[in-house]
């Protein structure tokens, strides 16, 4: 037997005890007379003690143990003269009387401590070594509660957990494929699935009426921050049912996750339309922990002849309450804040509300003091606050605006990580127009089913028409989404025609659905969670890389293994591939 204990579990109750632990070097002390050992492993540090007087040969070999060596100690279980009320362990030691060095190790190339003086790209290389640092170890295992809480739940739930291909076929919708090659049909490729979605709709024709699976996606993007070209979905679908029945099941799940990790009871769940999320926030997926939502001044503000709001589309702004006081550096620096490429907006109005109850604008020239009274009744605005101003286009505008909210929002304490607030955004347009290829994109996926009861705007209005789906949205941070599907196949195949597939392209590439949508097709909808972002939210961590085992950087590579990289001439020949 390699260890009667861990490192981590020893206590006063064990003391006299004779045991055995194993694990990996944390630091030596040498005090001459005594050495001292922490050994550590996943479960904890525990302190071992050799005494010079005792066996000074066993004390020798102890001094000789450096960083993360892999020991092997048997000894005696003592209380300890100085207990270390921060450890759960720091109440005995161990007194040894053998020691046996399993491994020996190079001195790592960081220290595994929390604090470790390793940067990023070091970390990465040497992972396995990153892995043994407790608060990345605390994120594995977080990770590991959050996916065993998953499938106790939708097991009670009658879910079942059904695996779906990897090596499936490109399709041209959504982001772009990872492609594999078939070696044994030359020119031919597989492509790595963005989801399982097609399959589980096929599972629901196929009577498993409620089906999930927590596995792996793959999504060839331009990398934006905190993406991974591989990244882990809960996914789940279930027929006949209505969406209600969906929020209310995935609702469930969510609030199971909060009581399992968090010991969180959390409320029934607000739910917004997509519309009031952007007209009041400028965002599908607002973060509710706080107020401040837009009001729109365009009508009370044009025609008094200021050219910038006269020129535009829409004005629109928020209330920074107690603002009021902000000094002109703290304006210009959001005047600066505001005109930065990623926000994009030409400039910013401002108009405080003085405690005397008269009002100072960055407009003064073009509104009197009586046009300022009418803007800020509008916002509900206090003497105290401060009137914050953007004007373009609409869409842009609102964007631009729902960061400077959450800016505004983050500068005023009012995103706290302990507080939790989840969302429901519904009703979401089916199409949205783009500009680029001058054609409908499906908004969700083209899986996704109209609203019956705007079904007849679907040639006559298309962007008006409203489809059953949701994301939720927590703190936000959109953590799922999902949607009813289609099961009719003229509907799939007037969805297709919509956004711009011809007739033969649909059948090349759906062909295999619409065919089964003919054989006895159930009602059908679902949703997927990503469980890397969830695990990031558990963990009040902002990057999910964190609670990736094996994660890739930035620019998608993995760089302890040097991947991608170049594969043998011979490989590529037996693919029949040539490089250019
Ligand atoms: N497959 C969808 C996605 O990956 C989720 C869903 O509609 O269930 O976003």
């Amino acid at each position: 037997m390699y260890r009667t204990h861990t490192c981590g579990e020893l206590r006063s109750e064990h003391i006299g005890q004779a045991i055995t632990l194993a694990g990996w070097v944390q630091k030596t002390r040498d005090l001459g007379g005594m050495t001292f050992v922490d050994l550590r492993d996943r479960y904890g540090i525990t302190q071992v003690v050799f005494n010079m007087d005792e066996d000074s040969a066993l004390c020798e070999q102890a001094r000789k143990a450096g960083r993360e060596f892999v020991l092997q100690v048997t000894g005696e279980v003592i209380e300890r003269s100085s207990k270390n009320p921060n450890m759960p362990t720091g109440d005995i030691e161990i007194k040894a009387t053998d020691l046996v060095v399993l491994n020996a190790s190079k001195t790592p190339p960081f220290t595994i401590e929390n604090d470790t003086d390793g940067g990023e790209d070091l970390r990465m290389t040497y992972r396995y070594l990153d892995l043994r640092r407790q608060e990345v170890r605390d994120n594995i295992m977080l990770r590991h509660r959050v996916g065993a809480a998953t499938r106790t739940y939708l097991n009670s739930q009658g879910f079942l957990d059904i695996e779906t291909p990897f090596l499936i076929k490109s399709t041209p919708e959504g982001a772009r494929d990872f492609v594999v090659p078939s070696r044994m049909n030359e020119g031919q490729f597989y492509a790595l699935p963005q989801s399982p979605q097609t399959f589980k709709q096929l599972l629901m024709v196929s009577g498993f009426d409620k089906y999930y699976q927590i596995t792996r996606c793959f999504r060839d993007e331009d990398l934006r921050a905190d993406r991974q070209p591989e990244f882990t979905q809960i996914d789940c679908e279930m027929a006949f049912v209505e969406q209600e029945d969906i929020l209310n099941t995935f609702e469930g799940l969510i609030r199971h996750l909060f009581q399992v990790e968090k010991g969180i009871d959390l409320p029934k769940f607000e739910r917004m339309q997509f519309d009031d999320a952007m007209r009041l926030y400028g965002s599908d997926k607002p973060d509710i922990r706080f107020g401040m939502p837009f009001s729109e001044l365009t009508d009370l503000v044009q025609g008094k002849g200021f050219v910038v709001f006269d020129s535009v589309e829409a004005i629109i702004g928020i209330n920074a309450k107690g603002c009021a006081d902000y000094t002109r550096k703290q304006l210009d620096g959001l005047t600066d804040w505001v005109k930065r490429p990623q926000i994009g907006m030409k400039g910013l109005v401002y108009v405080k509300c003085n405690a005397d109850g008269s009002f100072k604008s960055s407009v003064d020239k073009f509104y009197s003091q009586d046009d300022l009274k009418a803007w800020a009744e509008r916002f509900g605005a206090q003497p105290g606050d401060l009137i914050l101003v953007l004007a373009g286009d609409l869409h842009k505008t609102r964007k631009a605006l729902g960061e400077l909210r959450l800016e505004m929002g983050e500068r005023l304490g009012l995103r706290d990580k302990g507080t939790y607030k989840c969302l429901w955004v519904m009703d979401f347009p089916l199409l949205e127009w783009d500009e680029d290829t001058e054609r409908y994109h499906a908004m969700h996926h083209p899986f996704t089913s109209p609203k019956p009861e705007d079904l007849d705007k679907i040639d006559t209005a298309p962007g008006e028409v409203k489809a059953n789906a949701y994301d939720m949205v927590i703190n936000g941070v959109e953590v799922g989404g999902g949607s009813i599907r289609i099961h009719d196949r003229g509907l799939q195949s007037r969805m297709f025609d919509l956004l711009g597939f011809s007739k033969e392209e649909a059948q090349a590439q759906f062909g295999f659905l619409m065919g089964a949508f003919e054989y006895g097709a159930p009602p059908h909808g679902g949703i997927a969670f990503g469980f890397d972002r969830l695990c990031s939210l558990f963990g009040g961590a902002d990057s999910i890389r964190d609670f990736i085992a094996f994660p890739k950087n930035n620019s998608g590579r993995d760089v302890m293994l040097d991947a991608p990289a170049p594969v043998d001439e011979a490989q590529l020949k037996e693919l029949a591939i040539q490089l250019r």
